[in-house]
């Protein structure tokens, strides 16, 4: 990470101008669907969150699968340079090839992003890079949707390199098929990483994408803002039920005054800007190591249940192998991280001592009373998992 500091020199959202500042909140459908749907969402926005700065809508829509609702297209772009002149908010949308930068420039849209399928295409934004040589104006880029902090990185230095300094990431969360309340896990430690080797970076969170369900954008923009990230974007819709991508996660400007009201924000007191850079650096450790403890219960828990499953179905015993290819698994990931090899295994065999502890204390609790089975009694203790 030390040869990649360097490489960003990013202009502080502080000197973007334009009313831009932190915290910076940016609300907006997911999708421009219809010249109606885009005002009213916007005139609702300036309603019910008046500090609301950008207005954002996906013109273009990258969909999964073809078939499904794509955007309006460049017509669209019209319906947000009304939105500007009528509400005064900036405009903003989704750029995935030179031509869509062409067509926002043309159109006048003040903020572009770069989205979580594009950001991982080298090419790509290598592209919409070289479209936006000699422009100023605002670009976020999305972390990619594979948990890759090069890519999302990779992606920063490209535009940085165009002659882009209004740069800002947005966090959304990370596919991920393992089981996750979220929609898009957020895997905090990879924002709070782009943070620690970029201080200046302006760091954003959607929450939308990443909790993908209302209930669930108060605890995860909470833990942004907790975060010290600069401000969040929100997905809202006029009628969110209706609305033709994303329906399950956009909220109505009437909720979204209710959340940004739920929502504590870093008050920005001269004892916050001078803070200590050690101090935060410290905090984010903090949270690092509460996320790693809360990530090896959920381990143990695991454990454990897989200790009831071997003891209910008198399953082999001892697998060398699944240990070993554990410890070959996480050998690899720990040196693509930078981490030493001793540490590695001295930080997998504790692991794996307290595993034998946990099936052993859930087959005792099991056995107590009961004669039990020595042979079980042997096996247990070697099993590896
Ligand atoms: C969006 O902002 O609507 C979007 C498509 O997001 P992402 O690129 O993060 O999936
Ligand atoms: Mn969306």
């Amino acid at each position: 990470m030390s040869s990649d500091r360097p490489t960003l020199d990013p202009e502080p959202l502080s000197a973007w101008g334009d009313g831009l500042m932190r915290p910076l909140l940016i609300a907006g459908p997911c999708s421009a669907e219809s010249e109606a749907q885009v005002l009213s969402t916007a005139h609702g926005i300036v309603k019910c969150a008046p500090n609301v700065r950008v207005f954002r809508a996906g013109v273009w829509k990258p969909r999964t699968r073809p078939g499904a609702f794509e955007g309006a297209g460049k017509q669209a772009l019209a319906w947000l340079q009304r939105v500007k002149l009528e509400t005064g908010l900036l405009t903003a949308t989704e750029v995935a090839t030179p031509e869509h930068v062409e067509a926002c420039l043309l159109h006048g849209i003040d903020v572009l992003w770069i989205g979580a399928r594009t950001t991982p295409n080298p090419f790509s934004v290598q592209a919409i890079a070289d479209a936006l040589r000699g422009v100023d104006i605002p670009v976020m880029v999305k972390n990619p949707i594979s948990p890759d902090l090069q890519l999302w990185i990779g992606a920063l230095e490209r535009l940085h390199r165009a002659g882009i300094r209004k740069l800002a990431a947005v966090h959304r969360g990370f596919s991920w098929s393992g089981s996750t309340p979220y929609r898009n896990s957020p895997m905090w430690e990879f924002p709070i990483r782009l943070a620690a080797a970029y201080p200046e970076l302006p760091l954003l969170c959607d929450p939308s994408h990443i909790a993908g369900k209302p209930g669930k954008l108060h605890e995860v923009a909470q833990k942004a803002l907790d975060l010290n990230f600069s401000g969040l974007m929100v997905e809202t819709h006029h009628a969110p039920a209706a609305a033709l991508s994303d329906a399950d996660q956009q909220i109505s400007p009437e909720n979204l005054k209710g959340l940004l009201a739920s929502l504590s924000f870093r008050v920005a007191s001269p004892d916050a800007l001078l803070r200590d850079r050690l101090e935060e650096l410290r905090d984010q450790i903090d949270q690092l190591d509460a996320d790693i403890a809360q990530k090896l219960g959920a381990r143990m828990d695991l454990s454990e249940r897989i200790g009831e499953y071997k003891r209910d179905h008198n399953v082999a015993i001892l697998q060398p192998e699944r240990w070993e290819r554990i410890m070959n698994l996480q050998a690899e990931l720990g040196g693509k991280l930078g981490l030493g090899t001793d540490f590695i295994e001295a930080f997998m065999n504790a692991i794996h001592q307290e595993s034998i502890r946990r099936q052993t204390e859930a087959w005792d609790q099991h056995t107590e009373g009961s004669e039990g089975s020595p042979s079980f009694n042997t096996r247990r203790l070697q099993d590896p998992h």
